[in-house]
């Protein structure tokens, strides 16, 4: 009787997202994401554990992979060496990607919504000439230099500086949490450029080389986040770049960078989906097959089932809201205010999520082969990454404060 209840009317189990994504999207995309997904399955679902145990980074043979498949430059037009798509196609990587492991997807998907997207955003003709190809092909990546040892939150206000000097700039300084350092040709820096001008209009980007005299890189260590990929601490020891590293205007700097943010938001949401994902199949599966009490499975028990569906109604409702605001963004409507609310919003309810889903599972989930530890661990990262949750709060609440009186009368 009981077995009959855990029955699956569709045959063997399918990734429950799959089911509502092929609701919210046409049949070349769901063609695109299942392609992705089969790539995730056989190149990184295989190998996550040995990466993790060998304490390795993405390894160059998947990077190489990813790049000939084109998930480097997805949202890149063609004659620049991308695939001509658009955001969504990033967003449906990340969910393809990391539903085995988020941070063998934030390496593409930083590269493009970090490292390419300012160029595309504020390059002039020369510098896209010289980098964009080589970008959207995975050849090489950027790193986005926005925060520092001492400034995370309060990026407005860098410690990092930049002069003029005789043909170009110095700056001094040092970047830290830089993703996909390791790989990476140009690092772009937001540094202080005019201490006494006005707030969000004090501060320059520099595309700066990596191999610059005076750049020094190095991993940081002991990250118990997003193992497989690279974080580096960036320093610049008075490194003079020349006229041409400046990146759009002077004083333009912050703009770039939080207009960036905008779409590398609505990225780190599709990880924390991709996770949410990952733990529901998981759940769905093991709570059939674990037996207890009178050898029945343990997912008979009310409140296993209550947490497998509140992952369940979450996924749905998360996945649509997100799918919603990735076409707002493509269509340059999204909201700054938007995109800080779906990441808000995905994170903390896939991370509160995923603790009771190991709950459910009990000791077993303590192990890294049943792999939802690592999707517990990187879900942090989507809480504090690309803005602390508990800061972008103050910036999405700003609409809500507004004076209301003449509609409350
Ligand atoms: C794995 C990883 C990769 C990253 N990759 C990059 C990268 O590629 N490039 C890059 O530039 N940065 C990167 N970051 C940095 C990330 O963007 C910062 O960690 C984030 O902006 C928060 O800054 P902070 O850690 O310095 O926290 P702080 O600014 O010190 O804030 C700490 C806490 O204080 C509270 N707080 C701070 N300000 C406010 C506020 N205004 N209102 C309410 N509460 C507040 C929040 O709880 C916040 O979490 C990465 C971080 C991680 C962990």
């Amino acid at each position: 009787m009981i077995g009959a209840i855990f029955q699956q009317p569709e045959g063997p189990m399918s990734r429950r997202i799959d089911t509502y994504l092929q609701d919210l999207i046409d049949e070349d995309r769901m063609d695109f994401y299942q392609a992705v997904c089969d790539f995730s399955d056989r190149e990184i679902g295989t190998q996550v554990l040995q990466w993790e145990r060998e304490h390795q980074l993405v390894p160059d043979d998947c990077i190489r992979k990813m790049a000939e498949l084109g998930l480097f430059g997805l949202p890149v037009p063609e004659e620049h060496g991308g695939q001509g798509g658009d955001h969504l196609d990033l967003i449906l990587m990340g969910l393809a990607l990391a539903y085995h492991c988020p941070s063998a997807a934030i390496t593409p998907g930083a590269a493009y919504s970090l490292g390419i997207k300012p160029l595309m955003l504020a390059g002039n003709e020369a510098q896209k000439a010289a980098h964009l190809e080589d970008l959207a092909e995975g050849r090489r990546m950027f790193v986005f230099g926005l925060s520092e040892p001492a400034r995370g939150s309060d990026a407005a206000n860098p410690e990092v500086t930049a002069s003029r000097v005789e043909g170009g700039f110095q700056i001094r300084g040092e970047k830290c949490w830089s993703t996909n350092a390791h790989w990476s040709s140009h690092v772009v820096v937001h540094a202080l450029t005019d201490p006494d001008a006005p707030n969000g209009k004090r501060s320059t980007c520099f595309l700066v080389p990596m191999d610059a005299e005076g750049v020094h890189y190095q991993e940081m260590r002991g990250k118990e986040v997003w193992k497989q990929s690279s974080t580096g601490s960036i320093v610049f020891d008075n490194v003079v770049v020349s006229e041409d590293c400046l990146l759009g205007e002077w004083n333009g700097g912050f703009k770039i960078m939080v207009t960036t943010l905008n779409g590398g938001r609505l990225f780190i949401a599709s990880l924390a989906l991709a996770s949410l994902a990952f733990a529901l199949d998981k759940c769905r599966a093991y709570v059939q097959e674990r037996m207890a009490f009178g050898n029945l499975p343990i997912g008979r028990f009310q409140r296993v089932q209550d947490v497998i569906l509140d992952m369940d109604i979450a996924l749905e409702r998360n996945l649509a809201w997100l799918i919603q605001l990735t076409q707002r963004y493509v269509a340059g409507k999204l909201s700054r205010e938007q995109a800080a609310k779906v990441k808000i919003d995905c994170s903390r309810v896939a991370s509160r999520l995923l603790l009771e889903a190991m709950e459910i599972c009990g000791g077993v989930a303590c192990l890294d082969e049943f792999g939802l530890i690592r999707h517990h661990l990187d879900l942090f990262v989507t809480r504090v990454g690309e803005g602390s949750n508990f800061a972008l709060k103050t910036l999405a609440c700003r609409p809500l404060l507004h004076d209301i009186r003449g509609v409350l009368q």
